[in-house]
């Protein structure tokens, strides 16, 4: 746990700081609250400093925070009632909690958070915030929009290249002192010729769809309700289908890129798997939670699908005993050596260049919002107790 407060006051003291913010009439907006949660960087985020997503570089928000007079308190400490993230909520005026180490901002906790007016999310992916509960209460909910989706749609390519191409496997075999060249070719194919489908076309389905083109598949394909503009779909040369059972049946691959709400929560599950082909892979960066956790593993422990692979969990950090860290396709027999899984912790859209994205982008939000100033509307998920964006279930305004 890290914990650090810039400077102490109480819930209902006005700053009397000289640089506190001041809106467009002169009144200055009291000092306020900002509590954020985020991944301890430990070691790593203590000796460099561009590991600004770490509760060590909080963003780099301190000292801007400090010379207007605001009090900013960071911690990593985010489980359970007697957690710090918990206790300082209460009081909190602006929560700032990341997708990679998410504070969960839960119907309960927003009713304790009596204060709250913003919630900014550093990074892409607000789901761990109940939004109708936020709506409710009229918070704005923005994220930095963007900020990391080069990032994810790169790690979207690498893990479908692990998984097609049987990569991990046979990495770990070299690293073991082993040559069985047989054992990970039986599970190897190319990229070349498949049929790949991405549930959501936005920022990051459309990036994944144009790196994929230079490696020739037999089709792609997307999913989602929001119908691509004709220029785009043909520049990318996709096409949609609107049917989920037939997209499904068509694929060999099948790469998640639509956010986490009411609609998508568990839309892989026992039944739509059961309607891909046999031998087919999933790559999901999106959030693990769209994913039936069991028949997820189950279709990979049966052989049902040759792999799945990502870096999103249904709770994070995941538990030590969750399925997906051994699940293993049954070519595995037995072996250290899994085949079938390419998952990794959530740092697809925390690489060191996403970070710095995501740290000004935040910076800015907040700028705007201690200034009186707009948003940016592309970064507003919430706003006056309505939905400002059609990305999560297409909210009231579709
Ligand atoms: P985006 O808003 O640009 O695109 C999302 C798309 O999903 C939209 O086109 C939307 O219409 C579509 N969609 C929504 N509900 C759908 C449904 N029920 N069926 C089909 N399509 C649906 O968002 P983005 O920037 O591309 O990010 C997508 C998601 O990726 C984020 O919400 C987040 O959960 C995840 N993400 C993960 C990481 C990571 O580090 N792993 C980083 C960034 C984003």
């Amino acid at each position: 746990m890290s914990l650090r407060i810039l400077e102490k006051r109480s819930p209902t003291q006005p700053s009397t700081s000289e640089g506190s913010s001041n809106d467009m009439n002169g009144t200055a907006l009291r000092a306020q609250k900002v509590l954020a949660v985020l991944y301890s960087g430990g070691k790593y985020g203590a000796r460099n400093p561009r590991m600004l997503g770490t509760t060590e570089q909080a963003l780099g928000l301190g000292d801007y925070l400090k010379s207007k007079g605001h009090t900013l308190v960071v911690t990593d400490d985010k489980e359970g009632a007697d957690s710090t993230f918990q206790k300082e909520i209460v009081d909190a005026d602006i929560l700032i909690t990341t997708p990679f180490h998410p504070g969960y901002a839960t119907r309960d906790v927003i009713s304790k958070a009596k204060n709250l007016k913003l919630c900014i999310t550093a990074g892409v992916g607000s789901d761990h915030i109940d939004l109708n509960a936020a709506n409710e209460r009229k918070i704005t909910v923005a994220e930095v929009s963007g900020s990391n989706v080069v990032s994810v749609a790169e790690h979207v390519v690498m893990t479908m290249l692990c998984l097609v191409r049987n990569f991990v496997p046979a990495h770990e075999q070299i690293r073991a002192g082993d040559w069985n060249v047989a054992k990970v070719a039986q599970d190897a194919y190319d990229i070349e010729g498949k049929v790949i489908g991405t549930i959501g076309a936005g920022r990051i389905g459309q990036r994944v769809l144009r790196r994929l083109q230079p490696f020739d598949p037999k089709q792609l394909y997307y999913y989602d309700y929001t119908e691509l503009p004709n220029e785009i779909a043909k520049d990318i040369k996709v096409e949609r289908i609107t049917d989920l059972k037939e997209f499904l049946g068509k694929l060999d691959i099948l790469t998640i890129n639509c956010p986490l709400h009411e609609q998508t929560k568990g839309m892989i599950n026992k039944e739509t798997i059961g309607w891909m082909k046999k031998g087919s892979w999933i790559v999901n960066t999106a959030r693990g939670a769209i994913c039936d956790a069991d028949a997820i593993a189950e279709a990979v422990n049966s052989g049902h699908l040759l792999g799945y692979g990502g870096d999103v969990w249904p709770v994070q950090p995941a538990p030590a005993n969750m399925p997906w860290r051994t699940m293993a396709h049954p070519n595995s027999e037995g072996d250290k050596f899994n085949v079938g899984s390419a998952m990794t912790p959530h740092y697809s859209g925390t690489t060191l260049d996403a970070q710095k994205r995501y740290a000004d982008g935040t910076k800015t939000i907040l700028e705007n919002y201690l200034n009186h100033k707009p948003q940016d509307p592309q970064n507003l998920i919430c706003e006056g107790g309505d939905y400002a964006t059609k990305a999560y279930g297409a909210g009231k305004r579709a």
